[in-house]
């Protein structure tokens, strides 16, 4: 390692996020010591000993900076000099509008950066503790499958309820494509609750005919299969909404559809036979999450059934259902907003075990936390990037904009999410405005300009963040 001023930060977990932290530090002048463990201990799902090994797909999803919220990430970590998004661009191979990349050629690069840096010493070593008191910046990087000791460690420091091992997502709705003519505002009962307002919860109300073939669609409907490895999760009566169904008939009209303490605000006299409740998601109020609805059903299957619940016949859908082994925090209530762990300040998480998902996500986080702990360490101010770029909206909705609902008050809604636009605050009102010349101007097009004019100000407001404006 090269000679530098500076004691060296320790990065646990070579992936997505801990290399793109790595990099961001060394870049930033600081040593880092990264350890790794694969070489030395394999994950049930890692292949290889390469660093920010993808382990599926190869896809790191739309690169249009424009109108895509996953887009303009990647433009403004490419903005904010990422190694992850530097390999990805050289690696590229063709897929449309995606950016999909050589995933060797990807991870060789990656590792071959990261090797070469004068600032970089990797140490190929399980961490099977959390680190010691004499590492006083560090940053956990390890992913969701993060090795069984030290997630113990993460445990016990954190409080077994703030350490998830599998998420159950429900899908999480887009609240301006919800159809408000059927459903209504309401909690059951009217319940207040403490700050809720009795009014908390979008209810889609369905008749008998409607349930039943709601019903029969999610018994009918494709699911995916759990991994040998991941064993069947299920575990505090968060069953998968559609083997609920498989249980019979009436299960889910007695469980998450029951119609009780619910009226129809539009049809009063008329009792819902059953009843899908949405909760709200972040604290923007831009989206709800279907209570209950953990699925294992395939993508497409959730989307066309799910539309079949009245209501949600147009809804767009900022992420769909899944249950999977996973690792992660619950980041709202443990991090601050640099993401360091406020029970041990200097101790960042970064990556997927933050309850970010997936690789470009985990790549940002771990920008983010790379940064704050190179600004940390040279005696800086960490610069938090402004909610309205997608890295400070996806650190935002991590650090603090999750809601925790009061009906379940222990730490389990906190679920792992996306970039998406619904992360996004509002643009200011009278943003959306029809454009000269244009004859029709429908919900559609309202959309399609509010993703853009969403875009192109988190662009703008990036490069002041980062000094390029
Ligand atoms: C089976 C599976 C399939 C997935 N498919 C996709 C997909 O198709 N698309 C997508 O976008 N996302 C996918 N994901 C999510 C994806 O893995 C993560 O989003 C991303 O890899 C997370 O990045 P990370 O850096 O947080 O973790 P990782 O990339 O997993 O990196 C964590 C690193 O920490 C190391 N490590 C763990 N414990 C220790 C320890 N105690 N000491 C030292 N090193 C340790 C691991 O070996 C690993 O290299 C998938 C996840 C899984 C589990």
């Amino acid at each position: 390692m090269t000679n530098s001023s500076f004691s060296p930060i320790h990065i646990i977990g070579g992936g997505l996020a801990g290399s793109e932290a790595a990099w961001q530090v060394a870049q930033a002048g600081v040593p880092v010591i990264l350890h790794e463990m694969r070489g030395v201990r394999g994950t049930d799902a890692h292949k290889t000993d390469g660093l920010a090994e993808l382990v599926c797909s190869n896809s790191f999803r739309s690169d249009d900076a424009t109108s895509n919220a996953v887009g303009v990430i990647h433009a403004e970590m490419r903005l904010a000099n990422s190694l992850i998004m530097a390999c990805a661009d050289k690696h590229q191979v063709p897929a449309g509008g995606a950016l999909a990349v050589d995933r060797d050629g990807f991870s060789d690069a990656v590792t071959a950066a990261i090797q070469q840096h004068p600032l970089i010493t990797v140490v190929r070593e399980e961490i099977t503790g959390l680190p010691p008191e004499d590492w006083d910046l560090a940053i956990i990087a390890t992913g969701p499958l993060t090795s069984p000791a030290l997630a113990e460690a993460i445990r016990e420091r954190t409080g077994k309820d703030a350490l998830a091992f599998f998420d159950a997502i429900a899908p999480i709705v887009h609240t301006d494509s919800i159809n408000m003519d059927i459903c209504w505002y309401q909690s059951r009962y009217d319940k207040v609750g403490p700050g809720g307002t009795g009014k908390d919860y979008i209810n889609c109300p369905l008749d008998e005919a409607q349930y039943n073939a709601f019903v029969d669609a999610l018994i009918a409907g494709d699911a995916v299969g759990f991994k040998e490895w991941e064993g069947t999760p299920y575990f505090d009566g968060c069953l998968p909404i559609e083997v609920m169904a498989e249980r019979g008939r009436e299960t889910l009209r007695h469980g998450p559809m029951k119609p009780m303490g619910l009226t129809n605000a539009h049809n009063p006299t008329v009792k819902p036979y059953a009843v899908v409740q949405l909760r709200q998601d972040n604290a923007l109020g831009t989206l709800y999450n279907m209570v209950g609805f953990q699925t294992k059903l395939r993508y497409g299957a959730q989307a066309e059934i799910f539309r079949m619940i009245p209501g949600l016949e147009n809804a767009e859908f900022a992420r769909l259902g899944g249950l999977h082994r996973n690792t992660y925090i619950h980041s709202p209530t443990l991090l601050d907003q640099s993401l360091q762990l406020k029970a041990r300040p200097g101790l960042r998480f970064a990556g997927q075990i933050t309850g970010c998902e997936g690789y470009v996500e985990s790549a940002s986080i771990g920008l983010l936390a790379g940064r704050f702990a190179a600004a940390q360490r040279k005696g800086e101010t960490p610069s938090i990037p402004p909610a309205t770029t997608a890295l400070g909206s996806l650190l935002n909705h991590i650090t603090g904009g999750h809601i925790v609902s009061d009906e379940e008050p222990g730490k389990r809604s906190f679920q792992p999410m996306n970039i998406n636009f619904g992360l996004f605050p509002e643009l200011e009102p009278g943003s959306i405005v029809k454009p000269e010349g244009v004859k029709r101007f429908r919900g559609k097009d309202k959309t399609v300009m509010k993703r853009q004019l969403i875009a192109a100000r988190a662009l703008d407001e990036c490069k002041v963040w980062l000094g390029r404006a």
